[in-house]
């Protein structure tokens, strides 16, 4: 099965460039967060596992991650555009092993764009709607276009948060970045350009491919 996975500091766009490359060729998107989510939420037999994990507070092992991808894939499904996997060397190689891998996009930015692409993110407490004060903020300065609501920050992101996170995606992210390097299947894309110019790039890489 032909396949593209994502790589990007919390805040560079993979999650939007993932969904959009998923669209457009017709690819299964597999978001693994939102996997998690799903099946902790409908209390799967996965998700159960899962949430006992969590609740330890340990990291989920790469066997119940390999699990839940292998059975989250369409069989019939023309490929697949992975968001948040691998995460590590062993589901790197896994990867490797089992799929197509066609290529790795590494979305590059900078601590600091990244942390003030977060940083102007807020939230309606009460319908749940997501701003971000610079590309996209309220009518109102700091109030909920919906239901009026005062707009908060999200306790996941406040600086120490963020900054917490940041400290772990390069931990994980530089032996990963390493491993597709000399697999040949990395490509880093500049993500300081806009969400329509990074696109653009992907596909023309994506599309040569196909
Ligand atoms: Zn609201």
């Amino acid at each position: 099965m032909n396949c593209y996975a994502f790589i990007g500091i919390q805040g560079s766009g993979k999650g939007t460039q993932a969904e959009q490359l998923s669209s457009t060729l017709h690819y299964q998107h597999i978001n693994i967060g939102d996997l998690f989510r799903y099946h902790i939420k409908n209390n799967t037999q996965i998700g159960v596992k899962v949430q006992q994990i969590i609740n330890r507070g340990e990291l989920v092992p790469d066997d119940v991650v390999f699990e839940l991808v292998e059975a989250s894939i369409d069989k019939i499904a023309k490929g697949i555009v992975f968001d948040g996997f691998p995460r590590t060397i062993q589901q790197a190689d896994f990867l490797l092993k089992h799929y197509s891998l066609l290529r790795v996009f590494y979305i590059e930015l900078s601590e600091t764009a990244a942390y003030n692409r977060i940083a102007a993110r807020r939230v309606c407490p009460n319908c749940n709607e997501n701003y971000n004060l610079k590309t996209q903020p309220p009518k109102i300065p700091e109030t909920c276009d919906k239901c009026g609501s005062k707009l908060i920050i999200r306790q996941d992101d406040s600086p120490e948060a963020i900054h917490k996170r940041f400290k772990e995606f390069y931990n994980q992210t530089q032996p990963l970045k390493n491993f597709f390097e000399t697999n040949n299947v990395l490509t880093i894309i500049n993500g300081d350009l806009s969400v329509s110019q990074v696109f653009e790039q992907i596909l023309a890489l994506t599309t040569a491919k196909q």
